[in-house]
């Protein structure tokens, strides 16, 4: 049995998996891989996560809290300055060789070899230029608006949306959050949050369509994920063998994402964990005989890990 961190015994795999002799009956047939993103990979971009421990840096609205309908409907002046400066926040900082790994690999593997599944709202694996095709983004983008226009007795539903739309500021009002201000987390000298002023439902990113509110494209606490990505990805995982299920800087703890570990298992995959604590991780314990585990940043990690199929991983030059 490998070691469960030796890179050499996992490019060995790669080697079996892409010259198709890992399984006898599998010979001839392209490798299936996936993987599962989480905010670990953009972390060596710099860019940090507002769950879990950091989101003491939203010290004075709890970020559990603007990111709800509710809180949308309520204020959503209040909600469109936390994702105007979350929206900066990650056009502040560039896709790492993680993200430029994952996009190669894409466009080295035969077409529908590779799905990547993400559950980051930052674009930045899209910014690498990852073919859109093999990447899900479970929880939406923070770069996709969509209108929450509805007649009063909510029979009929704008569909109007849009995707990838980096403008900033997207409106005159959101400017402070373009300029790297968050606003949401401004204190009083006493540490109690400011009172920011209101701003008008008109003065907010509004629909083309129907002259509703905007909202961001991604999915908030109490929402499902889109069912038709589900589907899909449950199409993907449904055509047969995988090979091996790449588990990039996620706790996988969140379901549905996390089920899909286990989906991958039941297909047959060997699966793998890249993870600045994955040797702490209770995930040690489930770990499978032919299973892997690589403690460190995706960054540092993927390059070296996905060599045999992607090659020596290039400088990247500048974002398409
Ligand atoms: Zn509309």
């Amino acid at each position: 049995m490998p070691d469960h961190n030796a890179v050499a015994a996992f490019h060995e795999l790669l080697r079996r998996i892409v010259s198709g002799s890992d399984s006898v009956a599998a010979a001839g047939r392209s490798p299936r891989i996936m993987a599962l993103c989480g905010a670990g990979l953009s972390a060596a971009s710099g860019l940090s996560t507002f769950r879990g421990s950091t989101a003491a840096l939203w010290h004075t609205h709890d970020p559990m809290k603007l990111a709800t309908p509710e809180a949308f409907a309520a204020d959503p002046g209040l909600v469109w300055r936390f994702y105007a400066y979350r929206r900066h926040t990650a056009l502040a900082v560039k896709p790492n060789a993680g993200h430029y790994a994952l996009a190669t690999l894409a466009r080295s593997l035969p077409d529908g070899s590779f799905l990547c599944l993400t559950q980051n709202v930052d674009a930045l694996s899209l910014r690498t230029g990852h073919p859109p095709e093999s990447l899900r983004t479970l929880h939406g983008s923070l770069f996709d608006l969509r209108c929450v226009g509805s007649n009063r007795k909510g029979r009929f539903h704008c569909n109007y949306s849009i995707e990838d739309d980096f403008t900033e500021p997207l409106v005159p009002a959101l400017a402070m959050a373009a300029e790297g201000v968050d606003e949401t987390a401004t204190t009083t000298e006493q540490g109690k949050p400011l009172l920011l002023p209101h701003i008008p439902v008109d003065e907010l990113p509004q629909c083309p369509k129907c002259k509703s509110l905007l909202r961001p494209g991604v999915v908030w606490f109490g929402e499902a994920l889109d069912k038709e990505m589900l589907r899909s990805i449950d199409q993907w995982v449904a055509v047969g063998k995988i090979d091996l299920m790449l588990v990039i800087g996620t706790s996988a703890e969140v379901y549905p994402a996390a089920g899909y570990i286990e989906k991958a298992r039941r297909a047959g995959a060997v699966v793998v964990t890249l993870n600045l604590d994955a040797e702490l991780q209770q995930g040690r314990r489930a770990l499978g005989s032919r299973d892997f585990a690589f403690e460190g940043s995706a960054a540092d990690l993927l390059p070296v890990l996905l060599e045999p199929l992607i090659g020596k991983l290039e400088k990247p030059k500048a974002e398409t």
